[in-house]
């Protein structure tokens, strides 16, 4: 299969040429066919395969093919979850664009407003656009959505996840007519919460769902290791990157502040390092993705703000140093490597603070996990051992990792203790309150 037997508009093929691509991928190939026919999408792949051409083509040769139905209106709007993304779908709508007279603009939390209200102005074919930002310049009456062809939401469920349903809600009100088509995409889409929203947002959608989202990916090789503290973590991660061959890496840690130390400590023992986090400014942001993207560093340290479509081609291994709170963010934090066919590893590590963590993503892969070791660096930590109350859902005391409890540490305080830490006395795992869980440590992006 060629992309030239879609039917696409032929400066989308020549784009697609000097992209350098021969073949549609599996998605490719199944959603721009029936995203031209007119249905709506909720469309999956795993990462790394494709899907931004898979609504890109589909979206402006509809600009191409149909007449506008306003002279004002933009035509597309493209949501992501994060700047970083939206930048970089935009770049990839650039490519796609080149050889036409469409004009599209970028809309991003963190950046002048004025100067966005006068590209606005000039009244866009396509925004690509992070939703709280673009729901800002939508109350403001800025621009009208009247005559919008089509709203494509990358990365859904995690727009969902970080709380934007009121801004798409509000963005899907203002484009609410017949001619409009829906697209969303992700890697991670069949949950109750993101069905629950499609069904007000698309019309008799079509699914179309590569693979499952557990199912394993074939091009990433992913190993677990026991932690026992965070000097542990430290020791093993300054471990894999004396000895294996990398060309860069991303590490993933729990919380802004960590990516800073982190970040500081690699650089100390001579390995250059960049921190990115929602912590700094935007113009902070963009250099260091920027620099990085260039290669001008080997490491990344940063939370789930980078966890979500971006394609960086040379990332050869990605670390969890702390495992993430939302599971399906393991999918996407992996995802960053192995991408368009390359090979990848994933390495995580499991301290006792990630044990709940890793249980939920044990669950949602569906996956027998077997532990590694390195010589010199096993763990004494070999799992929790749930208490009798949390036996009952979870189960998990069935686990080889899980051996025979002592008394918890943590029984001496009054605090509610759910698990007990077995071998080592690292933290107690104490259960937080739901509120507790500070979502803006993993990431957010507020306008
Ligand atoms: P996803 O959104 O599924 O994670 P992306 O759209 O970011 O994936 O694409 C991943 C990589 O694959 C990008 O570098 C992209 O340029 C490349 N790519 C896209 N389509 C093709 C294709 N048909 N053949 C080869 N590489 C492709
Ligand atoms: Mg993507």
């Amino acid at each position: 299969m060629q992309f030239d037997q879609f039917n696409l508009d032929r400066r989308l093929l020549t784009a697609v040429e000097h992209m350098g691509f021969s073949e549609p991928t599996e998605i490719q190939h199944q959603a721009i066919p029936a995203a031209m026919a007119g249905h709506d999408l909720i469309a999956s792949s795993k990462t790394g395969s494709g899907k931004t051409l898979a609504f890109l083509l589909p979206a402006i040769n509809r600009l191409v093919r149909n007449r506008a139905l306003s002279k004002k209106d933009p035509r597309v709007l493209i949501l992501t979850p994060t700047r970083e993304l939206a930048k970089q779908v935009f770049a990839q709508l650039k490519a796609v664009t080149a050889s036409t007279q469409f004009k599209s603009v970028l809309i991003l939390g963190g950046e002048n407003f004025n100067d966005q209200v006068k590209v606005l102005d000039k009244d866009p074919h396509v925004i690509v656009a992070t939703p709280g930002r673009l729901a800002d310049h939508l109350a403001k009456g800025l621009f009208y959505l009247n005559g919008l062809e089509l709203l494509i939401l990358d990365e859904a469920d995690r727009m969902l996840d970080l709380g934007f349903a009121e801004q798409l809600k509000q963005i899907n009100q203002a484009a609410d007519h017949r001619k409009r088509q829906t697209l969303m995409f992700s890697a991670t889409l069949d949950h109750d919460q993101v069905n629950e929203f499609a069904k007000d947002l698309l019309n008799k959608p079509k699914k179309i769902a590569i693979g499952s989202m557990t199912s394993e990916h074939k091009d990433i090789t992913q190993k677990f290791y026991l932690c026992d503290h965070l000097d542990h973590k430290q020791q093993l991660l300054e471990h894999f990157l004396q000895t294996e061959t990398f060309q860069q890496v991303i590490i993933f840690t729990a919380t802004r502040s960590d990516t800073e130390r982190l970040a500081t400590e690699l650089n100390n023992t001579g390995i250059n390092s960049v921190a990115l986090s929602g912590d700094l400014k935007q113009s902070e942001r963009n250099q260091i993705m920027e620099s990085f993207s260039k290669g001008q560093q080997q490491v990344l340290v940063t939370t789930d703000l980078a966890s979500r479509g971006l394609d960086l081609v040379n990332v050869s291994h990605v670390f969890n140093f702390d495992l993430p709170k939302h599971s399906e963010e393991y999918i996407h934090r992996v995802g960053r490597t192995g991408r368009a066919g390359a090979k990848g590893d994933a390495i995580s590590f499991i301290g006792p603070k990630d044990w709940q963590s890793y249980l939920n993503i044990k669950g949602l892969l569906q996956q027998e996990i077997e532990f590694s070791q390195v010589e010199g660096l096993t763990a004494k930590f070999k799992g929790l051992k749930p208490k009798k109350k949390a036996q009952a859902d979870s189960g998990p005391a069935k686990n080889k990792a899980v051996k025979k409890a002592k008394k918890p540490k943590a029984a001496k305080t009054k605090k509610k203790v759910i698990f007990s830490n077995e071998d080592f006395g690292d933290m107690p795992m104490i259960r937080k309150k739901k509120s507790t869980y500070n979502e803006s440590d993993d990431f957010e992006e507020q306008d």
